[in-house]
């Protein structure tokens, strides 16, 4: 099944860019969908975040993170240079405020990858484009066979990460959909099917008052 994302929509009306939050525990499939829409929908541009984390083998510095030591992210924090951060699992995360920024300036779409820390952070922030979806997991059973079958972090950090699961999932709330990742694929399409309402709500698009204007000239004429 395909679902267009401009669903209904019209390319030359002008709308508000989406700052579209992604959270969920560690091994729900966030990263897959996440992956997958930037594939999929071409509008939308990755939040590169930095972070103190290591980097794992399958990453790439600059495309998944940009990985810096705990000194660079004090630099940046106390410069401003990051809309939001946090520590997660024991290491810090942030946004850098510059692309995020010119993204909205321009109208166009960026998808955030953040904990529920840098979700609050960013709805105080940006509370008419922010839209967030927390992604949950179908079991904690499901979760953790997830976490170990990628097989690329300790099982030390397995075990940190499920135990902060149980903390995060219960942030389900402070979110505006809630999506069960019970079928990456179903999963999926619901997250594309918010989008496509989010981007035709009246507010985020102030070409509307051109469009109806011409609309309307046209039928008295
Ligand atoms: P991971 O280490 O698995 O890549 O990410 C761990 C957690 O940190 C995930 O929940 C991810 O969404 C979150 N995270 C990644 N980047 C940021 C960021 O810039 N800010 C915040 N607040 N959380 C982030």
């Amino acid at each position: 099944m395909t679902l267009p994302t401009d669903l209904g929509s019209t390319p030359d009306i002008a709308r508000r860019g989406i700052m579209l939050v992604l959270s969920s525990p560690s091994g729900a499939g966030k990263s897959t969908i996440a992956r997958n829409l930037l594939e999929f929908d071409p509008a939308f541009q990755l939040s590169v975040s930095v972070t103190t984390r290591k980097r794992r083998t399958s990453e790439i510095d600059g495309i998944h993170y940009r990985f810096v030591d705990k000194q660079e992210f004090d630099l940046l924090r106390a410069g401003d240079g990051l809309l939001e951060w946090a520590e997660v699992h024991g290491n810090f995360y942030g946004t850098p405020r510059a692309p995020a920024e010119r993204a909205m300036l321009e109208g166009r779409d960026m998808l955030f990858d953040i904990d529920y820390q840098g979700a609050l952070q960013l709805q105080e922030k940006a509370k008419d484009d922010v839209v967030s979806i927390f992604i949950l997991p179908p079991s904690m059973e499901e979760l953790k066979n997830r976490l170990t079958r990628r097989a690329e972090d300790s099982a030390e950090t397995i075990a940190i990460r499920l135990k902060n699961a149980k903390v995060e999932i219960e942030r389900w709330r402070d979110y505006d959909y809630v999506v069960v990742n019970d079928d990456l694929d179903r999963a999926f399409q619901a997250v594309r099917a918010i989008i496509a309402a989010e981007r035709l709500k009246r507010d985020r698009r102030p070409g509307l008052e051109a469009f109806t204007k011409v609309l309307l000239g046209d039928e008295a004429g």
